[in-house]
């Protein structure tokens, strides 16, 4: 049994003015070819990790196309995506003179948007189903944040979607991919989908999976599929910083040769989540707020998810209202986690650590990420930007903030760094010598992922709405592409039940 395996992965925030190039898929997490692939990522928490572990498991031969991954971002150039498509499709051609392909199995992650295309995921979906035709199997094992489309429902075979925000799972979904397309290939499984689209804005302080409200949405969504004939079952969150007609939460449920039994389950499902559809929405704390919450709680660390401004979405990463507000507050053992700005990174080698820089730091996109912060600070360290995860979200993967520093004024420190990698943890901020766990205040410019490492930890989490482009208050993104009214912003917040 042969099966081809790549995927192209970008989480596209069309609201981002950073366009996506192929310097930054090579610059990124990577650009991967035939047997690099084999040779990266075996055991590693990747779905191309898994579709190699699964093929392990299975006895069967992967053959490796092209696998790349850029930081979310703007659109993607379409010269980009066009050479990225052209020379996967090479690579999958080649694959088939040198002997019969039995299927493919694609890691992308469901919320590509190209200059020109809406609709990455399906486009490139159904580009490869033009290639290998209507019978064999095409698996996609996109991410929880996927903006999901009839085309890719039509085009795929089975899309199975992570289970876990944090992402933790990714390699599990690669082997659940690998399992499905071998009893579709060998003992005659028939996977047919259900798309059920929900038309609101899920809060993404409510879709951490092992916390309530969203851990019930999960248990439901596992109870599902231990039921005879079903095969899988997604719940996607959506990705609200893409302005496009189908984005948006979903579900899709995939069962075996029964489209009736998929139709039926995807709208219980579905409308058991349209009903509490209150519960999936808060309104983030302002910044203020929740460091007055933390400290009359008195839990420390106070982490503080900068999730407007969170790179790990698409943003510049350089908003600067809680750094102003750590500054203002005169708070001690603070840190901010981290702050685009390669002007300053620029500063402080210059002046060498033990230096004090005079300067401002962030601010410097876009006017909605605030205005530049005067500091006058000691550069503490500085690092050209190489690590290694140790966290359970790419544990052992190599990670690079680029030239970077940890410059200090009185009790607040900034790592200031030139890539855009969101802090998935305290790994890279370990190499510079800071020890996260004996801050008081950490502000991290991510939504969710940084809970897998920082909580173990944590005193206190909260979600702010802090001034940067990815605001989460979703009436001000103004989509105008959008196919449905959604709650709660066309659809009024009140006309919900409150169950
Ligand atoms: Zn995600």
């Amino acid at each position: 049994m042969r099966i081809a395996a790549g995927g192209v992965l970008h989480e596209t925030s069309t609201y981002s003015s950073l366009p996506t190039t192929l310097d930054d898929f090579i610059n990124d997490r990577g650009l991967y070819r035939g047997q690099e692939i084999m040779e990266t990522f075996p055991g590693s928490n990747v779905c191309i990790g898994g579709f190699i572990d699964g093929a392990k498991k299975h006895g069967f031969e992967l053959v490796p196309l092209l696998w790349t991954f850029a930081f979310p971002s703007g659109l993607i150039e379409r010269k980009t995506y066009d050479a990225l498509l052209e020379e996967f499709l090479q690579r999958l051609k080649e694959a088939e003179q040198a002997g019969p392909l039995d299927g493919v199995l694609l890691d992308l992650h469901g919320a590509m948007v190209i200059e020109g295309i809406e609709d990455g995921d399906g486009h490139f979906i159904s580009k490869v189903r033009e290639y290998i035709g209507p019978d064999r199997p095409i698996l996609v094992t996109p991410d929880l944040h996927g903006n999901h489309t009839p085309l890719r429902v039509q085009e795929a075979t089975a899309i199975l979607g992570y289970d876990t925000y944090p992402h933790i799972d990714m390699n599990e979904r690669g082997q659940e991919a690998a399992d499905l397309i071998v009893r579709i290939i060998q003992d005659d499984v028939k996977p047919v989908m259900s798309l059920y689209q929900l038309p609101f804005f899920w809060s993404t302080a409510c879709q951490v999976t092992v916390h309530q409200p969203m851990k019930e949405v999960m248990d439901y969504a596992h109870e599902i599929e231990s039921r005879p004939g079903i095969l899988s079952v997604t719940v996607s969150t959506g990705f609200p910083w893409a302005d496009v007609p189908d984005v948006g939460p979903s579900i899709i449920v995939v069962a075996d040769n029964d489209q009736s039994l998929a139709d039926k389950t995807a709208e219980e499902f579905g409308s058991w989540i349209w009903e509490r559809r209150r519960r999936w929405y808060q309104l983030p704390f302002s910044v203020k707020d929740a460091i007055k919450q933390g400290q009359d709680m008195g839990k420390y660390p106070i982490i503080l998810a900068d999730h407007a401004d969170n790179t790990g979405g698409g943003t510049a990463g350089d908003s600067t209202e809680i750094l102003q507000t750590f500054l203002d507050q005169k708070l001690d053992k603070a840190l901010i986690l981290y702050i685009v700005d390669p002007e300053v990174v620029a500063l402080a080698q210059k002046a060498g650590v033990g230096g004090v820089i005079e300067t401002e730091v962030g601010g410097k996109s876009h006017p909605t990420q605030g205005p530049p912060v005067k500091m006058k600070a000691e550069v503490k360290a500085l690092s050209e930007g190489k690590f290694k995860y140790d966290g359970p979200m790419y544990a052992g993967l190599a990670g690079n903030m680029g030239p970077s520093a940890w410059i200090q004024q009185d009790g607040v420190s900034v790592v200031v760094v030139t890539a855009r990698e969101q802090p998935f943890g305290p790994a890279f901020s370990k190499t510079l010598g800071i020890d996260c766990e004996s801050m008081n205040y950490i502000s991290v410019k991510s939504s969710a992922h940084f809970r897998a490492s920082f909580e173990p930890f944590a005193g206190s989490i909260f979600n702010v709405e802090a001034k940067a482009i990815h605001t989460h208050d979703f009436a001000k993104l103004n989509h105008q592409h959008r196919k449905q009214d959604f709650y709660p912003v066309e659809i009024p917040y009140d006309s919900a039940p409150d169950i």
